[in-house]
């Protein structure tokens, strides 16, 4: 009984630290920042892309491109070029709506900010939510062109309702177009004309200015926000953020209510795995090289200079690889590395599960869920399913399985990009969880400490596993 406390306790304080990463967490830019102070903190070396690179063994680093995807390894100090690479990707975006480029518009007095949909997300979720902007803001300081980050933590935006009255079928279809029904509401031109004596006016389309693009009420919270003056507000990426933070929820606490767990749990478990690993002293022993892949632009198909899909793994992997001595040390440590691409999976939901395939629902607090699909939405193999079976066992987390209906859509993952742009065998994995893509999703408490220790295993394990496996 005690074990049992003792675990409810260790599993609710994974829990708690998690809610801290994901509140922080409110765009692919902060996500990056959360990391690297955590890398930071952890003694790891921040390196660029455009430098050279002195790595030693038994040593931590790790690098950004965009401010939006990050990469980090420890390199065991029995790293040789041609041992090959333990890795686990995860993805930083996540589906919501952004600022538009030119946002200013007023209609019936009211003034509004144009929002772009950005992923798929489930859109009549942002309604009636008390919603925010964070991201990142270029601008001009001193004559350099500055990245900086923000986040307004008040409630400053809503996407109202439109009221059952004038609308009587809401409840048996509602699927708000895109464009029209789901602009945010900034403030009203009466209000704004008392508080600032003049009224939001010019019209966005024609405006030279980045300031004039916008309302001067949202220019006036970012800079305020920044301590920069309207004319050096230069352009911006900014994600619309409900500001709500997650929380422990359910009777028993159980359960995590939160934004981003697709796909933040995944990030913060690799990070967690990999700096839990390094704690001990098995990377002196450690032949390969640990690393979490973190990538942005997930959502809209990983095609970009900071996505799954672009050079930046595969430049990374070789730099590490390079070797005079060995020129195909590359060449060889592909073979022998291994990815286990951490997304979340589609929970059992128990008012919909004609929707799950038979024999294959995942369920809360059951562990980690291993994805099939040979169409090859996801990568894993009976050979890569087997070696994270290996390292749950030694590690004892529970696993599960799951798999489509052939009548149903699949989704897809970092996995079958990377595994076919590097040659590597990568396993899919994912917590499971209720509500994906909506503006608030939810999980299990335990789900955090069963990946985390899941991928500290895997670190730990990989190689001597890797050595144990005959398939050729
Ligand atoms: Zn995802």
């Amino acid at each position: 009984m005690l074990t049992l406390i003792m675990k409810k306790e260790a599993v609710q304080a994974a829990a708690k630290e998690f809610l801290q990463f994901v509140n922080r967490g409110v765009s692919p830019y902060h996500v990056v920042e959360e990391c690297r102070r955590r890398l930071l903190e952890a003694g790891f070396t921040e390196l660029k892309e455009t430098e050279q690179w002195d790595i030693k063994p038994a040593s931590k680093y790790f690098v950004t491109r965009n401010f939006s995807s990050l990469i980090a390894f420890a390199v065991g100090g029995k790293y040789l070029p041609e041992n090959g690479f333990s890795m686990i990707g995860a993805h930083t975006d996540s589906p919501c709506l952004r600022v538009k480029p030119r946002s200013k518009r007023t209609k019936q007095g009211v003034l509004q900010v144009g929002v772009e949909c950005y992923g798929g997300g489930i859109w009549n979720t942002w309604f009636d939510r008390d919603l925010t902007v964070a991201g990142r803001v270029m601008v001009k300081s001193d004559g350099q062109l500055v990245q900086r980050l923000v986040h307004v933590p008040r409630p400053l935006l809503r996407v109202p309702h439109l009221a059952i009255h004038l609308q009587r079928d809401v409840n048996d279809a509602f699927g708000p177009n895109k464009e029209n029904h789901l602009v945010p509401i900034l403030g009203t031109a009466v209000q704004e004309e008392l508080e600032t004596g003049s009224s939001s006016s010019g019209d966005a389309s024609s405006a030279a200015n980045t300031a004039d693009k916008h309302h001067p009420a949202l220019v006036r919270v970012l800079c305020s926000e920044l301590g920069v003056q309207p004319d050096s507000l230069l352009d911006f990426e900014l994600c619309l953020v409900d500001t709500q933070p997650a929380a422990l929820g359910g009777v028993y606490e159980e359960f995590i209510f939160s934004p981003r767990l697709d796909n933040l749990h995944s990030c913060y478990c690799a990070l967690q795995g990999l700096l839990e690993s390094c704690c001990a002293d098995s990377l002196t022993s450690d032949p390969n090289v640990r690393m979490i892949t973190l990538f942005d632009n997930e959502e809209v198909g990983s095609e970009s200079a900071q996505g799954a899909q672009s050079n930046l793994t595969e430049l990374i992997l070789s730099r590490l690889a390079a070797s005079t001595r060995n020129p195909s040390a590359f060449q060889q440590a592909a073979p022998r590395s291994f990815m286990i691409s951490a997304d979340m999976a589609h929970a059992v939901h128990p008012n919909y599960t004609e929707k799950h395939e038979e024999n294959h629902r995942p369920a809360f607090h059951k562990g980690p869920v291993i994805k099939f699909n040979s169409n090859q939405r996801y990568a894993t193999t009976a050979v890569t399913a087997c070696v994270v079976r290996e390292v749950a066992s030694r590690v004892g987390v529970p696993l599960q399985d799951v798999m489509v209906r052939n009548d149903s859509p699949c989704g897809t993952t970092i996995g079958p990009i990377l595994a076919a742009r590097l040659g590597v065998p990568v396993a899919d994995i994912g917590a499971p969880q209720l509500a994906m893509h909506s503006i608030r999703e939810m999980c299990c408490t335990s789900s955090v400490l069963q990946s985390t220790a899941l991928f500290k295993g895997f670190f730990e394990l990989f190689p001597s596993i890797r050595n144990s496996l005959v398939v050729d």
